[in-house]
């Protein structure tokens, strides 16, 4: 089955400690979408301005990401900057230019209307539901977001949350939004919001997810060098929403094992800047991570 993914498609650009690296292929759409493309078919929805690098398109394309839904306007494509401290864990933002996504109101083709799995990647809460009100009796759609929206979005994401199946949010704006410290009693709160799962990130030490079936604890890829996290939140739930979308039986029987694929995807993001090491694994570097993961954890 496929997924659809509507969120930022942007240009990025990155200071770490070690360099600095203008308008690379970036966005929460793009991220995920190319970590979803490992498993299955994508179906991507989004904008980008006259600027776009025309080699950027055709890096969507060699992922067999489905275009029809991105826009080419007249104007900027979404632009946003971050410079990260030593650590590489804490980052400021430096600029978000929100160029052609300002005023992007977007009618799905009805192909796209029709896909059973719905990713609202990072986005301005308002256009994630403008899409999933597109959405003809989608059988399972999460939502992501940041800490920017929770601060000037906060009515929109509300209205968002009891439409969705699951919500994947990070430990910090998971305190944001319910101003608890503890993590379980933060997604206690979380679900009494909506989302029958609820997922909590946890950068470098992995994720926790909440559902019926209680909770799952999720580890990262154990990774002694990293080189930019940027996008590692977007694929990780990217690669979970692909494997998902194409494994056989319920949802409840493959969530933690498309965790597990989202987090070991997400590895592969942090060895280097923006998607240039993501677009040169295969499937098969995904598989062997898994294993090894599998090994890991196993007591
Ligand atoms: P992550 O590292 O998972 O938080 O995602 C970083 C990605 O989010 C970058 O590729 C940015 O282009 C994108 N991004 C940053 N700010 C925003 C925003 N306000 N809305 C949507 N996407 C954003």
């Amino acid at each position: 089955m496929s997924v659809l993914i509507v969120g930022s498609t942007a240009l990025d650009s990155i200071k770490t400690p070690n360099a600095e690296n203008p308008r690379l292929l970036g966005g929460s759409a793009s991220h995920a979408a190319v970590a979803a493309s490992f498993f299955g078919p994508v179906k991507l929805i989004g904008v980008v301005g006259d600027d776009f690098p025309k080699k950027y398109l055709e890096l969507y394309r060699r992922h067999k990401i489905d275009l029809d839904g991105l826009q080419i306007l007249p104007g900027k494509t979404f632009h946003w900057s971050g410079e990260y401290e030593a650590n590489l864990n804490n980052r400021r933002t430096l600029l978000t230019e929100l160029g052609v996504f300002e005023t992007f109101t977007p009618t799905l083709p009805k192909a796209h209307q029709a896909v059973p799995f719905v990713l609202l990647a990072n986005i301005a809460p308002a256009l994630q539901l403008h899409v999933l009100d597109q959405m003809r009796q989608p059988k399972f759609v999460v939502a992501d977001t940041m800490d920017l929206w929770l601060n000037i979005a906060l009515v929109d994401l509300l209205r968002l949350l009891p439409r969705l199946d699951g919500f994947v949010l990070n430990d910090g704006e998971a305190y944001q939004l319910t101003k608890e410290d503890n993590m379980f009693a933060a997604v206690k709160k979380i679900h009494k919001l909506g989302p029958k799962y609820v997922i909590i990130k946890k950068g470098s030490h992995g994720s926790i997810l909440s559902g019926p079936k209680g909770f799952f604890l999720c580890p990262a890829y154990p990774l002694s060098t990293v080189v930019d996290p940027t996008g590692a939140g977007d694929s990780f739930v990217g690669g979970m929403m692909g494997y998902l979308a194409a494994a056989k039986g319920s949802i409840d029987a493959n969530l933690r094992r498309a965790m597990i694929y989202g987090s070991v995807t997400a590895s592969f993001c942090c060895e280097g800047f923006g998607l240039t090491r993501t677009t040169a694994i295969k499937r098969a570097d995904i598989d062997r991570r898994v294993k090894e993961l599998e090994k890991l954890t196993k007591f």
